[in-house]
């Protein structure tokens, strides 16, 4: 089959993915084995293929947002011909005390798809049955891959940050999780703030109705309940602390940060506002965004590559050279 390999991470400039043939993958019990429609291209893609996150394997596939047909290792909940999805968390030991206790998005031993074990940047991928799920007959592949993992993640964040309805929610960053995440909150009727750097993405954020849109260095001009940063940099967190109102929360999401600056805790922690991570998802996340997707639906912003132009994908994201998502179509 034709994969996206990643055997020594580079700079994404220097197209470190390997496009070529390597055998199609077997399915073992408790595994599907898919042949991939599509499979979107997230952030952490970037940070894995250029060495930010250490390497798991010598030669991976990676890819985590996995739109799929179910063509081998069929069951009676996922017949052949299944269109499911895969997301980052491939996999849990189901015994450590976070499974245990309802928080298997911070197992002890995870899978996580497309960096522990090979993704979806590849005509066929395998996936643990009890870790795919069935997608909405209304999405089609295109626009189903990116809730997969920024549409999950974002969503999540929202939990984590404690959202409710009618609140005042900035988000910091406006691009693949947060240009979906902003549809979830106007369904909830939250007024939503949006500083981010990028003309293109401000624009977007105001073309899909946020409250009030500024640039990285803008204070959103009034405090807020919640706050959400995606960039991968410690300042922006700071931002988004300094724009909360007191009992605030602050969930960053990124799985890779820059440093956290040093900052007054007087004036931006003290009043009981918190600073929270975003780490990875559950099953349930995935089902109740899935759902949630389906009943508003939300149709995201795309840009489609070939399998062959993996890494001009990733160099996109790197960029912010694209507004919502971009998508490998296999
Ligand atoms: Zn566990
Ligand atoms: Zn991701």
């Amino acid at each position: 089959m034709k994969a996206a390999v990643l055997r020594e991470p580079g700079n994404i400039s220097t197209h470190p993915l390997q496009i070529g043939e390597v055998s199609q993958p077997e399915v073992r019990p408790g595994q599907v084995l898919l042949r991939v429609r599509a499979c979107g291209v997230c952030r952490t893609d970037l940070h894995i293929v250029e060495g930010e996150l250490p390497v798991r394997l010598s030669a991976l596939i990676p890819g985590h947002q996995i739109v799929g047909e179910v063509v081998a290792g069929a069951t009676a909940e996922l017949p052949i011909g299944s269109r499911v999805g895969v997301s980052w968390i491939g996999g849990t030991d189901g015994t450590c005390w976070y499974c245990r206790h309802n928080a298997e998005n911070l197992c002890d031993g995870p899978t996580f798809t497309g960096y522990t074990v090979n993704g979806g940047y590849a005509e066929f991928a395998l996936a643990r049955a009890d870790f795919v799920f069935p997608l909405p007959a209304s999405l089609d592949d295109l626009y189903a891959a990116p809730l997969l993992c920024a549409g999950i993640i974002g969503f999540r964040a929202l939990r984590v940050a404690g959202v409710e309805q009618g609140e005042r929610v900035g988000l910091f960053g406006f691009g693949a999780s947060a240009h979906l995440a902003i549809a979830v909150l106007q369904a909830w009727n939250c007024a939503v703030y949006v500083a981010t750097r990028g003309e293109s993405h401000r624009r977007l954020a105001a073309a899909l109705g946020a409250t009030w849109v500024g640039t990285e260095n803008d204070k959103p001009p009034v405090a807020l309940d919640r706050a959400i940063t995606f960039a991968p940099s410690g300042d922006v967190v700071i931002a988004a602390l300094a724009s909360l109102r007191k009992g605030g929360v602050v969930a960053i999401n990124a799985i890779h940060l820059d440093r956290i600056p040093q900052f007054d805790y007087d004036r931006l922690l003290w009043g009981e506002r918190q600073m929270r991570s975003v780490t990875n998802m559950t099953r349930d996340d995935a089902r109740d965004f899935l759902r949630v997707a389906d009943e508003i639906g939300l149709r995201p912003k795309v840009t489609a590559f070939s399998l062959d132009r993996a890494n001009e994908a990733l160099l996109a994201v790197k960029n912010d050279a694209i507004d919502g998502a971009a998508v490998i179509v296999v």
